[in-house]
């Protein structure tokens, strides 16, 4: 049987995702009599994303976008042209050991308030220029 994947989300506003399609209860409040399925995902790795972006709004939206306007008004990236730009922030997610990974991408587009682009376009793109070739299911290494 396949899994399901499920993001849900409880009264009290807070998301979070479900392998479950029954039984569930809220991870924040323990609540198990709001619960409403949201959406379903083919991946963990998708839920899991969808998950956080799910819990923006709610906790700490004000806070985030300020702090996104700030760093967005002196972001270094701002005056690079695009494809120069996104390669940038693909370059700041690699690790010590030349490795770019989906999570230190999203961390990445998220400190620097990318938030209209993922990083399953951006490696994609990236892996079809030639630039980048994978080493396994969600990790990435630089050809040049
Ligand atoms: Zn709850």
């Amino acid at each position: 049987m396949a899994q399901s994947f499920n993001l849900v989300t409880c009264g009290c506003g807070h998301s979070f995702g479900s392998s479950k399609s029954l039984n569930n209860y809220c991870t924040k409040c323990g609540s198990s009599s709001d619960i409403k399925k949201l959406e379903l995902f083919e991946d963990a790795e998708k839920l899991s994303y969808a998950v956080s972006v799910a819990n923006i709004p709610d906790e700490i939206s004000d806070e985030l976008i300020s702090k996104i306007k700030k760093k967005d008004s002196k972001s270094k990236f701002k005056s690079m042209p695009n494809t120069q730009n996104k390669i940038q922030l693909m370059k700041l997610a690699t690790d010590e050991n030349g490795e770019l990974t989906n999570a230190s991408l999203d961390k990445i587009l998220l400190d620097e308030g990318k938030l209209d682009l993922t990083s399953d376009h951006l490696i994609g793109q990236a892996e079809m220029q030639g630039l980048l070739f994978r080493v396994n299911e969600k990790t990435w290494n630089w050809l040049s």
